[in-house]
């Protein structure tokens, strides 16, 4: 991971920056880019506007919540997103994105029971208006805490997915692991500074990684969510899928919403299962960062946005 990507990473974690960032309640349009807008109505325009020719995964943007009732705010957000996009009828269409640590998963010993029943009671909303839920992954220091949450709801609620991150030396093992029917799987190459002890850190093996983790999951037996910008992985995940005798509506590409939209475009365009993920409230602060250190020329975008030039 370079310099500048890790000091994005680490300045997202800032308190003190997050709390003057997100005291307007309006976007700027440098973090719009990025983020649908602070409330519901506008992740529900969003998502109509791409439900046309793709899939959408909608994430009430928290994270790293340290008070039990910020948690249960959370479970309300994810409830009245979800009767809305069910009033909406786009449920066909789209399904939600949880982040634990928004959930609670941080809370001291109880965490991970406080995740837990606050991810079934938003499962179950879900279930009820039919609707999927996906599990963010996060840092490292998280990984096992969620996948046995994953396990856990799964066991009430099978179709709930997680994500896998390429960047972590032991996601080929946990590809093996849960490749199974049934399972729904995003691969992604991990947006956390993570250490060389646990991650691969050049962008070679990273990609490397990507393929393997990709080709175990193809040939698996779940439903692969092939999540990434990048035009060679994708490629390569065409090519796997038809290797592997899937076709297009056994697996699914995804990217987040405002990257690479004209790319976007096109793999809908020729008929490819593409699902965007599109952020939406007021905290909207790490999310941002992260995509700004994710590429150099982003910072130059953010720049201009002040100087107006
Ligand atoms: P890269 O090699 O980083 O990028 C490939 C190309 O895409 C770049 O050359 C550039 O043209 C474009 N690009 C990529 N990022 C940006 C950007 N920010 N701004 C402008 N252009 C860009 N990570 C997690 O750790 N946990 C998750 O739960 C998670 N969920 C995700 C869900 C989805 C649907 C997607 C698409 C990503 C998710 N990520 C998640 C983020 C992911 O791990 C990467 O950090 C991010 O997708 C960038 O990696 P990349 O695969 O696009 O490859």
């Amino acid at each position: 991971m370079s310099v500048l990507r890790s000091t994005f990473v680490a300045a997202s974690r800032s308190p003190r920056l997050r709390s003057t960032a997100e005291r307007s309640s309006i976007l700027t349009p440098v973090v719009e880019r990025f983020v649908a807008g602070t409330d519901v109505d506008a992740a529900i325009e969003v998502a109509r506007d791409l439900a046309a020719d793709r899939y959408v995964s909608l994430d009430h943007l928290g994270e790293a919540t340290t008070d039990p009732h910020a948690a249960e705010a959370t479970v309300e957000a994810y409830a009245t997103l979800l009767h809305r996009l069910d009033a909406e009828g786009l449920t066909g269409r789209a399904e939600v994105s949880v982040k634990l640590s928004a959930l609670g998963q941080a809370l001291g010993d109880d965490g991970q029971k406080i995740a837990r029943d606050n991810l079934l009671h938003i499962c179950s909303t879900a279930a009820d208006v039919g609707a999927t839920v996906t599990v963010d992954m996060e840092d490292h220091t998280t990984t096992d805490s969620t996948l046995e949450i994953v396990r856990d709801v799964r066991a009430d609620f099978p179709s709930t997915g997680t994500v896998l991150q390429a960047s972590l030396r032991r996601t080929e093992a946990d590809c093996h692991d849960l490749a199974g029917r049934g399972s729904r799987i995003r691969l992604c190459k991990g947006a956390y500074d993570e250490p060389v002890s646990v991650a691969y850190r050049t962008k070679a093996e990273v990609d490397a990684s990507y393929v393997r983790c990709m080709r175990i999951l193809m040939t698996g037996q779940g439903y692969p969510m092939v999540a990434t910008h990048d035009p060679a992985l994708v490629t390569v995940g065409e090519q796997l899928a038809i290797a592997a005798g899937r076709g297009r509506d056994a697996y699914e590409f995804q990217m987040l919403y405002g990257i690479r939209p004209t790319h976007q475009s096109e793999l809908a365009a020729a008929g490819h299962k593409l699902r965007i993920y599109v952020p939406y409230g007021t905290e909207w602060y790490p999310y941002f960062m992260r995509r700004l250190g994710e590429r150099p020329a982003n910072i130059g975008f953010f720049l201009r946005s002040f100087t107006g030039r």
